[in-house]
């Protein structure tokens, strides 16, 4: 598992050091001061050209849809679930694997606890467009069942790809399968709620998923802790209830 997370400045610079290794390896040879990111290539004509994470997104995204690494998953899906939000976001909300409502409509998080989520999101004074949410699987296993770890690491490539052209700068955990795999634990998610911790430079929080507040709505007083927790290492200020 990765270690904590330091501070908040250590995190950045680590993170925009393997922002600029991974442009590097692309063949990015300069890199404009502000988004939207302007680049030069090292294969082009000298022309500067730009950046598009939603262009790189929709790429994988095709790859994706027609994935048939695991087989059963395949076969049973209505449709893959890549993910939905900014392609620049600060902020990626991880969670588990589509529902039957994500199956039908392509989207992540829209059944019951996605409601709930989108108001936490809203809660926290953002919307759910300038944020990124995703799953650890793209595809709904059937039943509901949970990932087998194989599916999980089937899927894994398209996770980090997408990580990779977001480069959130925090990623939110939702429950413990999407905590547990990211980073790459057994810890319980009640042991690692509460704190940050670290996955590749990027800040993780991790807190309980939606659908266990429907089920234990005493719970949502320490999501809303995590919440909190989690905004203010952001920098934003959240009204005073
Ligand atoms: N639960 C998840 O973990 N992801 C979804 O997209 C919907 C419900």
């Amino acid at each position: 598992m990765a270690g904590k997370a330091t501070s908040t400045g250590n995190r950045a610079t680590k993170a925009l050091k393997q922002r600029l290794e991974s442009l590097g390896r692309s063949g990015v040879t300069h890199v404009a001061k502000s988004r939207p990111c302007m680049a030069t290539t090292k294969t082009g004509d000298d022309k500067t050209k730009s950046f598009d994470p939603q262009a790189a997104l929709d790429v994988i995204e095709h790859e994706v849809s027609k994935c048939t690494r695991c087989e059963e998953l395949a076969k049973t899906r209505t449709q893959t679930v890549f993910g939905v939000g900014s392609p620049r976001a600060k902020l990626v909300f991880l969670g588990e694997a589509p529902g039957a409502d994500e199956d039908k409509q392509g989207i992540p998080f829209v059944g019951r606890a996605g409601q709930l989520l989108t108001k936490i999101i809203e809660a926290c004074t953002l919307r759910r467009e300038d944020v990124y949410i995703l799953n650890i699987l793209k595809c709904r296993p059937p039943g509901n069942r949970n990932p087998k770890p194989e599916e999980s690491a089937a899927c894994r490539e398209f996770l980090d790809q997408q990580l990779a052209i977001i480069q959130p700068e925090y990623i939110c955990c939702l429950g413990t399968i999407g905590a547990q795999n990211l980073l790459n634990t057994t810890t319980p998610i009640g042991r690692l709620r509460g704190s940050f911790h670290d996955y590749h430079g990027i800040g993780v929080l991790c807190t309980y998923h939606p659908a266990y507040l429907l089920r234990n709505p005493a719970a949502k007083k320490d999501v809303w802790d995590d919440m909190q927790l989690l905004m203010k290492e952001m920098g934003i200020e959240l009204p005073k209830k």
